[in-house]
C-alpha cells in the first residue's frame, strides 16, 4: 500500500503538496489540494483537519500558487457532529472567498449524498458563491439532482463515482455509467452550470470536447480534472490544446483509505505491486 500511495499522494506533509503544486503550475496545470482524512471518529480529529486546511489555504496565498482546496465532509465531522461540520465548511468557504478562491466539496458514499447536497444548498442560500459540489454519474439519482440544482448555476465536478454502491441505486456497467456521465454534463451545461469534467476515460474526454465545441463553451464554463499520478499523457495533451486542467493533489499522513480505493479501482496496479514485491523476495 505504501508503494502504491507514493504514486497517488504528494507526500505526508503540506510542503510535499506545495512542491507538487509548484511543478504542476509550471507545467500550466492548476491544482486542488485534498488533506487526507475521512470518517473521523471525534470532533478533535475533525478540527485538526480543519486546521490543516486553514494552513494549506494560507500557504497557497503565501506562495502565490494556482490552487484551491477540496474537502470531504466526513473528514470535517459530518457523521460525528453535523453542526460542527457545517461551521467548518463555512469557515473554509469564507477564507477561500476572502482570497478570491474556490472551495470544492467532494462527494462520498451514497449514505452522505443528501446531507452533502443539503449543506451545499444552505451555503449557496447564505451567499457562498465560491463553493462547488460533485455529482457521481453512477448514481441513478444524479440526473434528478442535476435538475434540482441547475437553477443555482452551480459549479459541479462530474465524475463516475468511486464508491461501491448497490444496483438498486447505482448503474453497474461501464457503458451505463458513461452514458449517465454524458447525460449529467449535458444537462448541467444546458442549464448554464460550470462543469469540471473529472475523468481519465479517453472516450469521455473526447465526448466532453465534442459537446464543448458543439455548444461553443468558453473556459468559464468548463475545466478538466484528473487525479495526481493518473494519465499524465492525456492531461498534457489537454493543456497543449489550450484547455484548463486541474490536478487533484492529496497529501497527509492518512493515506491508507485513499490508496485502498485507488487499488480497488484499478486491480492492474495490485498485480504490478504484487509482482514487484514477490520479485524482491526471490533470492
Ligand atoms: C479530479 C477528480 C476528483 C474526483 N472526485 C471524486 C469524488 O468527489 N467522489 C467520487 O466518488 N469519486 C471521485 N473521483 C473518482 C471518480 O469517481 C472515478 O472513480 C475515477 O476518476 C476513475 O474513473 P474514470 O472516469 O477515470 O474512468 P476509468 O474507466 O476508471 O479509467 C479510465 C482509464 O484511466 C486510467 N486510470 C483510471 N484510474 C486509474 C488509477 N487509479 N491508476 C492508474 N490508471 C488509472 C486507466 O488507464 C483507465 O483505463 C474523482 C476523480 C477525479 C479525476
Amino acid at each position: 500500500m505504501r508503494r502504491l500511495s507514493d504514486r497517488y499522494i504528494a507526500g505526508p506533509e503540506l510542503d510535499d503538496a506545495l512542491a507538487v503544486v509548484r511543478t504542476l503550475n509550471e507545467a500550466g496545470k492548476l491544482a486542488t489540494l485534498d488533506v487526507l482524512g475521512e470518517e473521523v471518529a471525534t470532533a478533535e480529529e475533525a478540527l485538526a483537519i480543519l486546521a490543516d486546511y486553514e494552513e494549506a489555504m494560507a500557504a497557497i496565498e503565501r506562495d502565490g500558487l494556482d490552487a484551491n482546496c477540496s474537502v470531504k465532509l466526513t473528514g470535517l465531522g459530518l457523521t460525528v457532529d453535523p453542526e460542527l461540520c457545517g461551521e467548518s465548511v463555512r469557515t473554509l468557504a469564507r477564507t477561500a472567498g476572502a482570497n478570491g478562491r474556490f472551495l470544492r466539496i467532494d462527494m462520498e458514499d451514497s449514505s452522505t449524498t443528501t446531507a452533502t447536497l443539503d449543506l451545499y444548498r444552505e451555503l449557496r442560500a447564505e451567499g457562498h458563491e465560491n463553493v462547488g459540489i460533485v455529482l457521481q454519474a453512477m448514481l441513478r439519482r444524479t440526473l434528478d439532482d442535476v435538475l434540482d440544482l441547475v437553477e443555482l448555476r452551480p459549479n459541479v465536478r462530474v465524475c463516475k463515482g468511486i464508491y461501491v454502491e448497490p444496483a438498486d441505486i447505482a448503474y453497474q456497467g461501464d457503458e451505463a455509467i458513461r452514458f449517465a456521465f454524458v447525460e449529467a454534463m449535458s444537462a448541467l451545461w444546458e442549464g448554464g452550470a460550470k462543469v469540471a469534467v473529472a475523468t481519465h476515460d479517453e472516450w469521455l474526454v473526447a465526448e466532453a470536447l465534442r459537446l464543448i465545441e458543439e455548444r461553443g463553451l468558453g473556459p468559464e464554463r468548463y475545466e478538466f480534472q484528473m487525479l495526481l499520478g493518473v494519465r499524465e499523457d492525456l492531461a498534457d495533451e489537454l493543456v497543449r490544446n489550450g484547455h484548463t486542467l486541474r490536478v487533484y493533489v492529496p497529501y497527509g499522513r492518512q493515506w491508507y483509505e485513499y490508496s485502498l480505493r485507488r487499488l480497488q479501482e484499478n486491480p492492474k496496479i495490485a498485480r504490478y505491486v504484487a509482482r514487484d514485491t514477490l520479485g524482491r523476495l526471490k533470492p
